[in-house]
């Protein structure tokens, strides 16, 4: 059998890790890392997110600040809240919750977000040095996949990489990350043909998409490196993209819906965060 990747286990790890840095800031600077979230209307999976990460931040000695708006906020609003909290020095970390509403133009906001406070890593600037390979705040996600790897010590040299999705949060910025460690990358999408065939040649298949059983048993091959960032409810069960049960004794590693990439995300908002508040504090 595989070895289960368990996001839960690592977080609590690094999240109590974290929280020794904070107390150690606390007593250098007088201050610990301030996160504003902001979050416009009422969907309940934001409203659910928005929570998990407040609750975290508390946990690892954080200030969080929930700043939540109606619906009918206009878009120079919005932009005028980013640009306070950019200006308020007390505040080290900005994320703004997505999906806006349709009437907000969501580049305009990300756009607005101050490089040196955006913990989702989504600024143009940021983007363009993580794919620069330069010095940058890293998406959430695909940095929590790149320590779940680095954790179990996977050698990523010269493997075969496949990324299923090719979204701007998750698909783009992990097939950047893998390649940057020297593997060679694929990135499939809706359109892609034969995508079985270009699986069973790969040697870690990350798989983000949002569809249950995208990757099954017979499009692995024996002793590849299963990342499941998918998140579906089935039958009000969570589950990932891939079918966990049938690959697991394939797989040579493999992470979990839930308990998987879920926890880790929230734990690299809370890394990112500490790594504004240092380099706004020195
Ligand atoms: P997204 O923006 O909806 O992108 C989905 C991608 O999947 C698109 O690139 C799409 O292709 C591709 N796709 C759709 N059907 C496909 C198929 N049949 N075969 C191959 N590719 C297909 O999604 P996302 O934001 O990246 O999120 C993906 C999943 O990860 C969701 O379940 C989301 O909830 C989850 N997620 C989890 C976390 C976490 O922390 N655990 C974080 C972020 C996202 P096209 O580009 O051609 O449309």
């Amino acid at each position: 059998m595989g070895e289960i990747i368990s996001g839960k286990e690592l977080s609590k790890q690094i999240r109590e890790e974290v929280r020794l840095q904070v107390e150690e800031l606390k007593c250098k600077y007088k201050a610990v890392p301030h996160l504003a979230v902001v979050l416009v209307g009422e969907d309940p999976a934001s409203q659910s997110y928005v929570k998990a990460k407040e609750r975290a931040c508390i946990k690892a000695g954080m200030k969080s600040t929930a700043i939540i708006k109606p619906l009918t906020i206009t878009e120079e609003a919005l932009l005028n809240i980013v640009k306070d909290l950019n200006d308020d020095t007390t505040v080290h970390g900005i994320l703004v919750q997505l999906p806006l509403p349709k009437h907000i133009d969501e580049n305009k906001v990300i756009d607005a977000i101050d490089i040196t406070k955006d913990v989702d890593g989504f600024h143009p600037l940021n983007v363009a040095y993580m794919h620069l390979g330069r010095d940058a705040i890293l998406p959430a996600t695909p940095k929590g996949i790149m320590t779940m790897i680095h954790s179990k010590n996977i050698e990523l040299k010269g493997k075969d990489a496949i990324i299923i999705g090719r979204s701007n949060i998750v698909g783009k910025p992990i097939a950047m990350l893998l390649m940057k460690e020297h593997a060679t990358v694929q990135i499939a999408h809706s359109r892609t043909v034969n995508l079985k065939e270009k699986c069973l040649r790969s040697d870690i298949i990350v798989a983000a998409v949002g569809r249950p059983n995208t990757v099954t048993s017979d499009m692995v091959k024996d002793g590849a490196v299963i990342i499941d960032v998918g998140v579906n409810r089935v039958d009000g069960k969570l589950c990932g993209d891939c079918d966990f049960e049938n690959i697991k004794d394939k797989a040579s590693y493999i992470t979990p819906v839930p308990g998987g990439v879920g926890p880790m995300t929230i734990t690299s908002l809370l890394q990112n965060t500490l790594e504004c508040f240092e380099r706004l504090m020195k």
